[in-house]
């Protein structure tokens, strides 16, 4: 193989096909949406823009919006969950740091917390791996709700439907 030979390989793109089980890929060219139809709304100033509802592994990856001193209830993960801030700062009730834009966090199997925007923050995203189940809690741990992909899908076949995208929407980003 001469030189040149080398050099035109590692520009070849692979030549087989991919596994004929493989899912399609998922390309969302603008992750952070301008139509605002496409947050959904979880709560009160809090709602969430899907991304991978990944239900064939129960996971799902979106990108959380909280506007002025929005709260996410306390909850328990017995999953890890990881984080990356896009926009604004956030901090929960149970630890002492913030994550601020640009700030990477993973989440331990075990974690409850209770996610707060500060007043002078006009808006936080940050994109969530979550996986698993969310279980919404008391102070003392006592389950009172939860969010799987099923109810993450649910929430969005709804919302799409009420604001007219209808509720097939939400099927590109279902895996
Ligand atoms: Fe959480």
């Amino acid at each position: 193989m001469t030189k040149d030979d080398s050099k035109n390989e590692a520009l070849m793109p692979y030549q087989l096909p991919f596994p004929k089980d493989a899912l399609e890929e998922i390309v969302v060219a603008n992750a952070i949406p301008e139509d605002e139809r496409i947050w959904v709304p979880q709560a009160e100033n809090v709602c969430f823009r899907p991304l991978c509802l990944n239900r064939s592994q129960g996971y799902w990856v979106n990108l959380l919006r909280v506007r002025k001193s929005g709260v996410l209830s306390r909850h328990r993960h017995p999953q890890p969950v990881h984080g990356f801030v896009l926009k604004g700062r956030w901090h929960y009730l149970e630890h002492d740091w913030t994550a601020a834009e640009g700030g990477y966090v993973f989440e331990p199997p075990g974690e409850t917390h209770t996610l707060v925007v500060p007043e002078d923050v006009e808006e936080m995203i940050t994109l969530f791996q979550v996986n698993g189940v969310m279980c919404y809690v008391d102070p003392w741990g006592k389950v009172t709700g939860y969010e799987d992909v099923f109810t993450k899908i649910d929430l969005c076949r709804k919302h799409y439907t009420e604001v007219g995208l209808g509720e097939g929407f939400v099927d590109q980003f279902i895996r």
